[in-house]
C-alpha cells in the first residue's frame, strides 16, 4: 500500500511504511541542526509543521533546540490561547461493552467490575450534581454495547442532559465520546446539536491496534481508524482525535497522529478540532506495567510540545489521568482544556466518596471543581467555562478560518471573563471569588477593542444582577 493522505483508505492515509520511513528521517536528522533550525524557523510563521517536519523535532535532544522547542511552544500558546483554559468534565453513562480491549476495564470479559448503566432519572441526577459544581460542558462516555446502549439511548442521555436547568445551571456543550459508527448514526447525533465527536484511535499501529483489540466491533481497524470521515460525511463539523499513549513506541503514534490530522485536513478542508493526550493508567485488572511502552514525564510533556508546534490551530486536552505537577507543566506548554472534579464512574457525581469499583481509569488528580479553578488562577491562568463557537454556528472550517485570523481571541477572551463571572457568583468558595473578581478586573483591561470592552462591563453588571448566558 502507499502513502496518500487523500485516501479513504486508513491504510493508505495511516501508512505504517511512511511512519517507519518518517521515524528513520528523524532519527539520521535528530543532528542536524541547520534543518532543524529551519524546521523552528517554518514553525515560527504559525502555520504548523508537517509530521516528517515534526518528528524531527520530537527526536532531537540537543539540550539548547529542546529549549527552543518548549518555548515556541509556549509562545505559540500564548498567541493562540492567551492565558485561558476551558473546563470540562466527563459523564460515564454506561460501562456495559462488548469489545476487549486489553487495556480497559470496561472489557467484556472482566467479570469483577459490577456493570451499570444510568437510567434516565439517574442522569438527570448526576447533571445535577455536575450543575452544581459549575460544569457547562461535559463529555459523555459509554461503552460499545448495542443492546445496553444502542444509539437511542445516547440520544436520550443527551435530550435529558440539555433540558436540566437546575438553579442558575446549565449544560451547553455536549461532546459525545462513543463507539464508531456508520454515517447515518454520526447524522442523527449532529441532528442532537453536539458539539465535538470524539474517538481516541487508542494505537494507529495495526498489528499492535488488533492484538490490544482481540474480540468486538473494535477489532476492525480501517473501521475504527475512518470514523472521523464517517462523522464528518455525517455533517459533525468538529472531531476530536487522541491515541492512548503507552500502549505502541510513542514515536509512532506521534507521526500517525499527525498524519490523521494531516488526513482529515486534506479530504475535509479542516483538521481536527482537537487532540487529546491521554496516558495507560491503572484500573480493575488493568496494570500499566503490563505496557511496557509507557513513557517518562519529561517525554509527554515534549509529545505536547510538538503537536502544539504543529497544529497550532487544534485545541490540546488533558484529563484527570495526569498529576497536577504534570497538568501544570503541559498547560504552559500547550494544552487549552482540562478535565476538572472528574470522576471517571458510572453514576459516580452522586455520590458522597469517589466509587471506585466502576472507575476506567485512576484519577491522579483528585481535587475538586473549585480548587482547579483556584489553583488555575494563581498560576496565572482564566479558567473558562465558555461553550459559545459551536452554538454560535462557528464549527468546522468557520471556526478554523476565524482561529487562523487570530480574530477567535475577540471571542474567547471576553466570554472567558463573563462565564468566570458565572461561575464566581454561583458556584466559588470565597476565596475562589475573591481571586476570580480581581483577576477579572484585571483582565478587562486588556481587552483591546474600546466597544467589546464596554459591552463586557455590561454583561458583567448584568451577571451580577442575575442574567447569564451571554456570548460573544
Ligand atoms: S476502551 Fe471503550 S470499547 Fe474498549 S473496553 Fe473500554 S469502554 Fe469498551
Ligand atoms: S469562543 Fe469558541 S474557541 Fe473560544 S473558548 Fe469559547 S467555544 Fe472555545
Amino acid at each position: 500500500m502507499n502513502y496518500d493522505m487523500r485516501s479513504m483508505r486508513a491504510e493508505e492515509f495511516i501508512n505504517d511504511e511512511e511512519i517507519r520511513e518518517t521515524l528513520r528521517y528523524a532519527s539520521d536528522h535528530k543532528d542536524d541542526l541547520k534543518l532543524i533550525d529551519k524546521i523552528l524557523e517554518k514553525a515560527k510563521m504559525r502555520k504548523g509543521l508537517n509530521h516528517r517536519e515534526a518528528s524531527v523535532l520530537l527526536a532531537c535532544d540537543n539540550e539548547i533546540r529542546v529549549k527552543d522547542i518548549y518555548d515556541l511552544a509556549e509562545q505559540i500558546k500564548k498567541d493562540f490561547y492567551g492565558n485561558r483554559i476551558v473546563l470540562f468534565a466527563p459523564l460515564y453513562l454506561s460501562n456495559y461493552c462488548i469489545n476487549g480491549c486489553l487495556y480497559c476495564p470496561y472489557h467484556l470479559k472482566n467479570k469483577n467490575i459490577p456493570r451499570r448503566k444510568l437510567t434516565q432519572e439517574e442522569v438527570a441526577r448526576e447533571v445535577t450534581a455536575l450543575q452544581d459544581m459549575g460544569h457547562k460542558r461535559l463529555a459523555i462516555e459509554s461503552g460499545e454495547d448495542p443492546v445496553n446502549n444502542p444509539l437511542e439511548y445516547i440520544l436520550d442521555c443527551i435530550k435529558t442532559i440539555y433540558s436540566i436547568k437546575h438553579k442558575n445551571g446549565a449544560i451547553r456543550r455536549i461532546n459525545v465520546n462513543i463507539a464508531a459508527t456508520t454515517v447515518d448514526d454520526y447524522r442523527r447525533l449532529r441532528d442532537a446539536a453536539i458539539g465535538t465527536y470524539i474517538l481516541f484511535q487508542e494505537t494507529y499501529n495495526k498489528t499492535e491496534y488488533e492484538r490490544l483489540h482481540p474480540t468486538g466491533p473494535k477489532h476492525d481497524y480501517a473501521w475504527h481508524t475512518e470514523a472521523m470521515d464517517r462523522a464528518m460525511e455525517g455533517g459533525i463539523d468538529d472531531v476530536g482525535i487522541g491515541v492512548l499513549f503507552g500502549l505502541d513506541n510513542y514515536d509512532y503514534e506521534f507521526a500517525a497522529l499527525l498524519m490523521h490530522a494531516e488526513h482529515l485536513e486534506a479530504v475535509h478542508g479542516v483538521g481536527p478540532h482537537t487532540i487529546s493526550v491521554p496516558r495507560v493508567k491503572k484500573a480493575d485488572d488493568i496494570d500499566p506495567g503490563d505496557f511496557d511502552n509507557s513513557l517518562s514525564d519529561e517525554m509527554f510533556c515534549k509529545i505536547a510540545a510538538c503537536i502544539r508546534i504543529a497544529v497550532p490551530y487544534t485545541g490540546m486536552i488533558i484529563s484527570t489521568r495526569e498529576t497536577p505537577k504534570v497538568r501544570e507543566k503541559i498547560i504552559r506548554l500547550g494544552v487549552s482544556q482540562i478535565s476538572g472534579g472528574s470522576r471517571t464512574s458510572v453514576g459516580g457525581y452522586c455520590e458522597e466518596e469517589r466509587p471506585h469499583d466502576t472507575e476506567q481509569f485512576d484519577v491522579s488528580d483528585n481535587r475538586t471543581l473549585d480548587e482547579v479553578v483556584n489553583w488555575l488562577m494563581r498560576a496565572g491562568y482564566i479558567p473558562s467555562f465558555c461553550t459559545a463557537c459551536y452554538r454560535e454556528g462557528r464549527t468546522g472550517d468557520r471556526f478554523m478560518e476565524l482561529c487562523k485570523s487570530g480574530q477567535i481571541q475577540n471571542c474567547c477572551h471576553p466570554n472567558a471573563l463573563m462565564t468566570l463571572k458565572e461561575y464566581l457568583i454561583d458556584y466559588a468558595a470565597p476565596d475562589t471569588a475573591k481571586i476570580g473578581n480581581a483577576l477579572i478586573e484585571k483582565e478587562i483591561g486588556s481587552i483591546p477593542n474600546e466597544q467589546v470592552r464596554k459591552t463586557v462591563c455590561q454583561r458583567l453588571e448584568k451577571i451580577a444582577a442575575g442574567e447569564r448566558d451571554f456570548r460573544f
